[in-house]
Formats: structure tokens, sequence, C-alpha cells
């Protein structure tokens, strides 16, 4: 599995690089921030060990069960929480996420922000947009995220770094970039806006099927899971309530 891993990580690692010479971006622009649901904590640690920390968990309870088995290790990590929030997990969140790529109600944010007081802490936080129009995905519809934005700013505990975005699940490519150029356009108007406080440095966008095209638009994080640690047993809809099962047919690369 740490050969497997490895040569998957190049795979990556190469396929970035093409992404980004055909749109003329420096690949260390790039952050891969590893979707570890389902895998290992050794599988994480040999990812890490290639030189990539940043660890994305999309539930609370997995992510504290990996974070003690990986305990000596701890500062070796950065955890990521990129899973939908149950308003009573924030609290936890907290605790061991270094960055919250998911909020997608004010209702979060209003309590972040109350438990990140009590705690004497700030938290870096990108807004969830759902530009797929999906109903299965969370965040906040593509219209409402000016305004939405604008009012996190006044929660002043959350430091807000930029947009994230779940593509959309389907292999019409030209509409799965779609969803990403939006986002990133959101971007560009929101920090036109020059609302004070925030910095929308970041566009966290693409997954193993689709990263090169998030990546052409614009991605500085792209989360990938399945392209490193191989497939899931567990099926998605676990994690994401609507969802069937593996959603492509084909890859938008022809190998
Ligand atoms: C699982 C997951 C990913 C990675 O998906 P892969 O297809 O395995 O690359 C990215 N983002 C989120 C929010 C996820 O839940």
């Amino acid at each position: 599995m740490k050969n497997t891993i490895k040569k998957n990580i190049r795979k990556v690692e190469n396929r970035i690089t093409q992404a980004c010479q055909r749109v003329k971006r420096d690949p260390r622009d790039i952050q891969i921030i590893l979707a570890v649901k389902t895998v290992k904590p050794e599988h994480i640690l040999t990812a890490a060990d290639l030189g990539y920390p940043m660890v994305g968990e999309n539930r609370v309870q997995e992510a504290r069960r990996k974070i003690k088995q990986l305990s000596d290790r701890a500062d070796k990590l950065e955890w990521h929480y990129i899973g939908h929030i149950q308003s009573n997990k924030v609290n936890k969140v907290i605790r061991f996420a270094s960055m919250v790529h998911s909020i997608d109600r004010m209702k979060i944010v209003r309590k972040m922000n109350h438990r990140l007081k009590k705690v004497g802490k700030t938290m870096d936080v990108l807004i969830q947009v759902n530009t797929s129009g999906e109903d299965s995905k969370y965040g906040i519809h593509p219209s409402d995220a000016i305004n939405f934005v604008r009012e996190a700013t006044k929660f002043k505990r959350l430091n807000i770094k930029g947009l994230m975005t779940i593509g959309l699940f389907s292999d019409n490519w030209p509409k799965v970039r779609e969803g990403f150029a939006q986002l990133r356009q959101l971007r560009d108007t929101i920090s036109d806006q020059n609302i004070p406080d925030i910095q929308m440095q970041h566009l966290s966008m693409g997954m193993t099927n689709d990263f090169e095209l998030a990546i052409e638009e614009g991605a500085t994080m792209v989360r990938i899971g399945r392209a490193i640690f191989g497939e899931r047993d567990t099926p998605d809809s676990y994690y994401w309530p609507g969802i069937d099962s593996a959603p492509y047919s084909s890859n938008h690369i022809s190998e």
C-alpha cells in the first residue's frame, strides 16, 4: 500500500503540473488537501511523509479517532474540516481543525464565533457555495454568497479566507467547469467589494475526477481522496445524503 500511495501521489503531482502548464500557473500555488474519509491512519502518515501534511476530514468522530491514533505524530499533520457541520459539533471541530472549508449557514457562523471567543481562538474558514444546483449538496446559493460573506465578516473570530465548492457530479465536463468558473467569479466579485477584514485568496475546489478543471479555473486547494488512497468501500451517500454511488462513468482526461 505504501508504494501504491507513493505512485498515486506522483501521478497526481503530474496531473497538477500538466493542468498548471495549460493555464500558465505555478504548481506550487496549489495545495493538496488529503481527503481521508475511510482512510487508515497509517496510510495518512505515508502521504504526509511524502510532503502532504494537510488532512481533510468529513466527520467529527472519525477525525477525533484518527487524531488520537496519530497523536505521537500530531505535529506533522494539519487537520482541515471539509464535511457538513452539525451545529452540535462546532465545539469539537474548533478543537482540532486549523481550517474549516464548509461554512454553509449563519447559525454555524454565530455558534463558531461564540465558541472561539470562549476559548480565545480564531479560525480560518471558507464559505461553501453550492455551484452545482444539486439539492444533495450543501452550501450557500451563489446569489446569496456576497451577502452571506458580508454578514459573516461581522463575526471577528472567523478569518474568511475564500470559498469552497463541490463540483457537479457529472461527466458533462463543460458543465462541471462552469461551476468552478462561477466560484472564481464570485471570489473576484467579493474581492472587488473591498470588504474589510477578509482575504479571498483561497478557492477550495476539485476532487479526484475533476481537479484539473478546478485548477484551470483557479483552485488553490484541491481535496483529493481516491486518486491517492484508492476507491472507498463506504458509499459516499454515508457522507453526502442523497448521493447514490460513484457518480462517474469516465474521467475527462483520456488515458
Ligand atoms: C471525499 C471528498 C473529497 C475527495 O473526493 P475524491 O473523489 O475521493 O477525490 C473532496 N471533498 C470532499 C468534501 C469530500 O467529502
